[in-house]
């Protein structure tokens, strides 16, 4: 929305397991703006349309629109092509390894199983009828590490590190039968 290049903070293809619905090989996707990272449905945009879907469980047809126009999720299929990416240059590269945890485990990034509600729950079903589910939570105060000599965030609370939403704890739920790349929907909570 603000003309500033995105800057690509995530990417995961899904592991197959039995402990999620989604398409094994289905790339996740998480791209925000540098300068304008605050939480999703904000002064950017006007809360409200954002605040209302997030207080019900059936979530709105397209309500992948409800966005503030400074991040992208995505979830693409195992088939979807893309073009050839530059590599980010603003973060260092760092790659997740994946282990298996138990289901209450708070610590880190956790793909898949039941969210670590720091507050409330917020179950949604996608506006295709189908169940959400939680593709990938972010833990409350999580940096993603700069490169070397990359321009600061301004909002961020680090001088080293980039934040998506502010620090806030992410629970990105994904629509089971990925109706549309976009039907995610991210919880943010503190
Ligand atoms: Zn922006
Ligand atoms: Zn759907």
């Amino acid at each position: 929305m603000c003309d500033s290049e995105m800057v690509a903070f995530l990417e995961i293809k899904l592991p197959p397991s039995d402990s999620h619905s989604f398409q094994p090989g289905s790339r996740l996707q998480i791209f925000a703006c540098r300068e304008h990272d605050d939480i999703a449905g904000d002064v950017y945009s006007g809360y409200t349309a954002f605040d209302n879907a997030s207080r019900i469980v059936a979530l709105p047809d397209e309500y992948w629109n409800i966005t503030d126009g400074h991040y992208v999720l995505r979830l693409l299929s195992p088939t979807t092509k893309t073009v050839e990416s530059k590599q980010e240059s603003r973060l260092a590269h760092q790659y997740l390894a994946a282990t298996i945890a138990s289901e209450d485990s708070q610590d880190g990034f956790k793909l898949f199983g039941q969210p670590y509600w720091v507050q409330h729950a917020e179950p949604h079903q996608c506006s295709c009828g189908a169940p959400m589910e939680l593709l990938l939570q972010i833990p409350d105060g999580h940096g993603f590490r700069m490169a070397d000599g990359a321009e600061e965030q301004p909002n961020s609370f680090s001088r080293m590190e980039y934040c998506i939403f502010l620090g806030n704890q992410l629970y990105l739920l994904g629509c089971t039968s990925q109706c549309n790349p976009y039907a995610l929907w991210p919880v943010l909570q503190n």
